[in-house]
């Protein structure tokens, strides 16, 4: 049977190994394995949300209020933006992918970071449009703007993920706004600010607020998620804010009840629980403390993250091997070869979890 083309050669995504595989595989206890590969949230979620999703085994026939009229509210009224400049996703991914169809084909082009995170890419491959990547890895700006100016013509969306999901670099907002004037009114720009509340809390330079920015800009788009720092990464619901004739635009490709009863009641109750989001990103900080003390110690590269992983760039050992060794051990490590780096990226975990993995890893350095 044939295929598109522009498809032949695109990569499945590699999601992070779960949890019950491995079990299987290696004949280890579920309880016993520490998964620190998908940015999930070591505290689990709020204990409001869980709760509530207890209440909602009843609704399981009804599907969700498709106008998500009481989210959209609560996230309107939490950035100050109104209820139409807001879009619901099955997680911000599936609003990645409107974003792609709404705007790219196979006469246009995305400029993205060079390591950045793969969707943006993958979206883009699956229309035939071409993908620009910076040579630097991380975020550089005056390169992007290069790249921008010489195929102008093709480039229609450029992507930043702020913080850079899976090297943890964050540009700050201003440079972010800077960045934005020199570009094009018919280029969007896409702000992935998927870990956008830990980047906050660790540097207030960071915070990009989306009120400001769509009042500013036409061309721009804020993307948000409850599968990081909320915790929700199970229950797939993200949200896009921009301009009304961008998020208009966007609906039309939207399907009916893209996310679920539960999830939307889910989301709606962790948007009340501010606590837990605090709670959730002071642990995350302290943590990460132990694994930067173990990195200098131990000669390991890292760059200072801003979100809820940190990740080491090996020179002697090979990332694969690492993994595959902590895996048997039962640790579940994302290992970043895929992106073409001899690095690992572990999620910040809990107190007993990161000390396991750091007494593992040692091992293997
Ligand atoms: C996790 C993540 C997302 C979206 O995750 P969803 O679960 O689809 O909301 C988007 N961008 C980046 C950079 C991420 O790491």
């Amino acid at each position: 049977m044939k295929f598109n083309s522009h498809i032949a050669n695109l990569p499945v995504y590699e999601a992070g190994k779960p949890i019950e595989l491995v079990a299987r595989e290696f004949g280890i206890k579920n309880k016993d394995i520490i998964k620190l590969a998908s940015n999930e949230n070591p505290l689990g979620s709020s204990k409001k949300v869980r709760k509530t999703l207890k209440k909602q085994a009843k609704n399981a026939n009804l599907y969700p209020d498709d106008s998500y009229y009481e989210l959209k509210d609560a996230l309107a009224n939490k950035f100050s933006v109104e209820s139409k400049n807001i879009i619901i996703g099955s997680g911000s991914d599936q609003i990645i992918e409107f974003i792609i169809h709404a705007k790219a084909s196979k006469d246009t082009a995305i400029l993205q970071a060079g390591v950045t995170f793969a969707m943006y890419g993958i979206y883009a491959a699956a229309v035939g449009a071409k993908v620009y990547k910076t040579k630097s890895q991380s975020h550089n700006l005056e390169e992007m703007k290069e790249i921008y100016q010489a195929n102008k013509d093709e480039i229609n969306i450029i992507f930043l993920c702020l913080p850079n999901n899976p090297l943890g670099e964050c540009l700050d907002a201003n440079e972010v706004l800077e960045f934005i004037k020199s570009v094009d009114k018919d280029t969007l720009v896409v702000l992935d600010c998927a870990y956008m509340e830990f980047a906050r809390f660790k540097d207030n330079a960071k915070f990009i607020n989306p009120t400001n920015l769509i009042k500013t800009f036409k061309n721009v788009i804020y993307l948000g998620t409850f599968s990081k720092a909320y915790g929700l990464g199970g229950m797939r619901v993200g949200y896009g804010i921009a301009n009304e004739k961008i998020i208009s635009e966007l609906h039309k490709l939207r399907p009916p009840f893209n996310i679920t009863t539960p999830s939307l009641a889910a989301a709606i109750c962790a948007l009340k629980d501010d606590k837990f989001i605090k709670k959730t990103v002071q642990n995350n900080f302290s943590q990460m403390q132990i694994y930067e003390k173990f990195a200098k110690e131990n000669n390991i590269k890292f760059i200072p993250s801003y979100a809820n992983f940190i990740t080491f760039f090996f020179e002697k050992q090979d990332s694969s091997k690492i993994c595959d060794n902590l895996l048997k051990r039962g640790i579940i490590l994302r290992n970043l070869k895929s992106y073409g780096l001899n690095a690992v990226r572990i999620t910040i975990g809990k107190d007993k979890q990161n000390k396991m993995v750091l007494k593992e890893l040692k091992k293997e350095i």
